[in-house]
């Protein structure tokens, strides 16, 4: 069973992990996509959450793995088709979250018409930080996020780019999937989603609070 855990050292069962694609203007643009008119949503397996401390095993499975520096939401308390307006309201912890993807894989699905569950949800593809307690939930709507892989910044965003923001994600989400605690929600990346390669250290920060490294082996 894989958990989060808190800054406190409290761990927490993970449900699923329910990850948006194409939430920020900046990086639609460097994929050569059209912002869709509503979220475009996928699902990455539990068994992909690493922590601080474990490597990023690259996977045999493809050959060209990207960086995508992420805001994640924790829910805290269940909902099905959950009122506009109260989506943080089911939020009890944020972090930082990197949606690894295999590109090369993820292409191909994509001219297959195939989904993506293999380029996004390999052992590995979802590292966390820890948790911390959302407080004022409005801070998580303009919070600085960036990643630097071996010291050279790469992505430099700030949530406040989100076309669907965090509670509306909640809300927009719960009319698919009944949201249970546990359950992880992946909001999207900025631009500047590159390549790693065996070797690379990976760092990544949100606001002033979370701060992440993860090798690449
Ligand atoms: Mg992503």
């Amino acid at each position: 069973m894989r958990h989060i855990v808190t800054r406190d050292g409290r761990e927490i069962p993970v449900g699923k992990i329910v990850a948006i694609g194409a939430n920020y203007t900046d990086h639609i643009e460097e994929m050569g996509h059209t912002i869709p008119e509503s979220p475009m949503i996928f699902l990455k397996p539990a068994t992909s959450i690493i922590h601080e401390g474990e490597p990023i095993y690259y996977p045999s499975t493809g050959s060209l793995v990207h960086h995508e520096v992420e805001l994640g939401l924790v829910i805290g308390v269940g909902g099905k088709d959950i009122p506009e307006g109260s989506g943080m309201m089911h939020v009890s912890h944020h972090l930082l979250a990197l949606d690894m993807t295999l590109r090369d894989v993820q292409l191909d699905a994509m001219r297959r018409g195939w989904p993506w569950s293999t380029a996004k949800g390999f052992d590995g593809a979802c590292p966390l930080s820890e948790a911390l307690p959302v407080g004022d939930p409005d801070v998580l709507s303009s919070l600085p996020i960036r990643l630097a892989v071996n010291g050279e910044t790469r992505q430099d965003g700030t949530t406040a780019n989100m076309i669907w923001g965090p509670g509306q994600l909640v809300e927009i989400v719960s009319q698919h999937f009944t949201l249970e605690p546990g359950d992880l929600i992946l909001t999207g990346t900025p631009a500047g989603v590159d390549e790693v390669r065996r070797g690379d250290t990976i760092e990544a920060w949100l606001g002033d609070a979370l701060s992440i490294t993860f090798p690449v082996a």
